[in-house]
C-alpha cells in the first residue's frame, strides 16, 4: 500500500488524487488535507458567485472524493496542526497543492491607505471566505479603480456593476449582496499598463460586460492599434479585442460606467486618511512590448482601489521557497525527497481550473517512479489520525462536508442568492453532531 498526503483540496489537489487513484488503483490511500472545513479552494472562494456553471466543476471531484481510497481531512492547517516533516514521516509522498492565496502588494506610495484592497480580500469577501467576512469595503464612494487587465479584474468590475436582480441564482453571500445593493459607486476604472492587444481577459468574460442591466463598458478607440493588426492576434485574443472595440461604440449611458484605462501605470495613491485619488502615469510600448512610462501623469478620482495584480503562495516552514515568483522552489513539480508541488503552489497564479490537471498527472507518474523500488512501510492515515487526535484537532470528513452543503441548500430562499455559511463555527455546527 502507498500512502500519499495531498495538502490542499482545490482543483490541483483533487486532480492529483484522481491521477493517483487511476495509476495505483486499490494500492493507494490518499488523504486530501485542507485548512478549511469545506473543500475545493478557489472554486468556492475565488470563482465569481455569478458563474455557477464554472463552480459546478467541483461535482467532477465528488466521484474521487467519495471513493474508499481517497479521504478529505478538512479543518487541518498544515504548519500549525501538523508539520510537513511530520507528514513526510507518515506518508510515502506529500504533495503541496496549497494554491496562492496571498495578494501581491501594489508597491507604490499610499498603498497602505484605508480603501486600498487586494483582490484576494475583496473576492474572499463576496464569496464568504471566513477571513474576509469583516472587510467592509468602502462602497459609499462615487468611483472605484480596479488595477489589472486579467479575468480577476473583470470579475471585480462586473460584481461592482451588477444589480441585485442579476445576482439571483448566484451564491453571493448576504453581507456582500446587501452592501453592493446599496453601493454608491457609479464609475469603475479598469486600469492596465499596456494596451488592448496585451490584455489577459478571455472573450466570454469580456462579452458579459456588454449585457449588464445597469452598467455600460467604455473604451477609447484612440488606445487601439489599426484594426488590420487584429488579424495578427490568436483567435481568442482577437475575439476579446473585438469586444473591446465594440465597447467604444455609442451604446446609451446606463447607471454605471466601466471605463477601460489602457496604457495606465499607477504611481501613487493619495488621500487624507483614506483613498481619494490614484495618480497614474501614461505609458507607451517599447519595441519588446513592455510598458514604459512617458512622464505624463493624470489623476483618477476614486474612493476605493482593488488591485488584481497577482498572488503568492504562503511559505511553509522548512519548504524551499522562491520569493520573487511567490511559489515553492521546484523542478517540474519535484521539491525534494518525497515532496512535490502542483497547481498554483507549483507554477504561480496563472491558468484556469483545467490548467491544473496535467500537474496532478505528471506528479503521480513521478511518485510512481520514485516509489518503484520500495515504499509502503509508512503508517499513512492511521498515524495522522493518532497525531491529530492527540492535538485535539476536529477533523472534518467528506460526509461532514455533504451535511454542511445540504444545510446550506436548505437555507435557500426563492428568488434570492444561495446562502453559504461564513464562520468556521457555523460550518462545523452544520455537521449536526
Ligand atoms: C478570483 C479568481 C477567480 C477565478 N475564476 C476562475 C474561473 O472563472 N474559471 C477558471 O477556470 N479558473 C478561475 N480561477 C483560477 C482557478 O481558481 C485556479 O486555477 C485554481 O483554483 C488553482 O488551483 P489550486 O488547487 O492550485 O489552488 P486553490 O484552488 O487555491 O486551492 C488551494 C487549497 O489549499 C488549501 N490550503 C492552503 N494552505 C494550506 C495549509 N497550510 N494547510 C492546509 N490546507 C491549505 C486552501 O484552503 C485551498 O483549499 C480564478 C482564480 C481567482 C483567484
Amino acid at each position: 500500500m502507498r500512502h500519499v498526503a495531498v495538502i490542499g483540496s482545490g482543483p490541483a489537489g483533487y486532480y492529483s488524487a484522481e491521477a493517483l487513484q487511476k495509476l495505483f488503483g486499490d494500492e493507494v490511500r490518499v488523504d486530501v488535507i485542507d485548512r478549511m472545513p469545506v473543500p475545493y479552494g478557489l472554486i468556492r472562494f475565488g470563482v465569481a458567485p455569478d458563474h455557477q456553471s464554472i463552480k459546478a466543476v467541483s461535482r467532477r471531484y465528488e466521484k474521487v472524493a467519495l471513493s474508499d481510497n481517497v479521504r478529505f481531512c478538512g479543518n487541518v492547517l498544515v504548519g500549525r496542526d501538523v508539520s510537513v516533516p511530520e507528514l513526510l514521516s507518515l506518508y510515502d509522498a506529500v504533495i503541496l497543492a496549497t494554491g496562492a492565496p496571498n495578494d501581491r502588494p501594489i508597491g507604490i506610495p499610499g498603498d497602505d491607505l484605508p480603501g486600498v484592497i487586494g483582490s484576494a480580500a475583496f473576492v474572499g469577501w463576496y464569496n464568504g471566505h471566513p477571513e474576509f467576512a469583516d472587510l467592509d469595503p468602502p462602497l459609499d464612494v462615487a468611483a472605484a479603480a480596479v488595477i489589472g487587465n486579467g479575468n480577476v479584474a473583470l470579475d471585480v468590475a462586473r460584481i461592482l456593476s451588477k444589480t441585485p436582480h442579476e445576482f439571483v441564482g448566484s451564491d453571493i453571500v448576504a453581507h456582500a449582496f446587501g452592501a453592493l445593493a446599496n453601493s454608491a459607486i457609479r464609475t469603475i476604472h479598469l486600469l492596465g499598463r499596456r494596451g488592448p492587444h496585451q490584455i489577459a481577459m478571455t472573450p466570454k468574460e469580456l462579452g458579459e460586460l456588454g449585457h449588464l442591466e445597469d452598467a455600460v463598458p467604455r473604451t477609447d478607440l484612440a488606445d487601439f492599434p489599426p484594426e488590420m493588426d487584429d488579424a495578427l492576434l490568436e483567435p481568442g485574443q482577437r475575439k476579446s479585442v473585438t469586444h473591446l472595440r465594440e465597447f467604444s461604440g455609442t451604446t446609451p449611458d446606463k447607471g454605471k460606467t466601466i471605463l477601460f484605462d489602457f496604457f495606465a501605470k499607477p504611481v501613487r495613491i493619495e488621500g487624507d486618511g483614506r483613498v481619494e485619488r490614484l495618480i497614474v502615469e501614461r505609458t507607451a510600448l517599447d519595441d519588446k512590448g513592455a510598458a514604459v512610462g512617458t512622464g505624463e501623469t493624470y489623476e483618477v478620482p476614486c474612493g476605493m482601489i482593488v488591485s488584481c495584480i497577482g498572488y503568492k503562495t504562503p511559505p511553509i516552514e522548512g519548504v524551499p521557497y522562491e520569493e520573487d515568483r511567490g511559489r515553492f522552489a521546484n523542478s517540474e513539480g519535484v521539491i525534494g525527497n518525497g515532496l512535490y508541488a502542483v497547481g498554483w503552489a507549483r507554477r504561480g497564479p496563472s491558468g484556469t481550473i483545467g490548467t491544473n490537471r496535467p500537474d496532478g498527472y505528471e506528479v503521480a507518474e513521478k511518485i510512481a517512479a520514485d516509489l518503484s523500488g520500495g515504499g509502503g512501510r509508512k503508517q499513512g492515515r492511521t498515524g495522522l489520525d493518532r497525531l491529530l487526535e492527540s492535538r485535539g484537532v476536529d477533523l472534518v470528513t467528506f460526509r461532514d462536508w455533504q451535511k454542511i452543503e445540504a444545510a446550506e441548500a436548505a437555507r435557500a430562499r426563492e428568488g434570492a442568492p444561495r446562502e453559504k455559511f461564513i464562520a468556521i463555527e457555523e460550518m462545523l455546527g452544520a455537521r449536526g453532531r
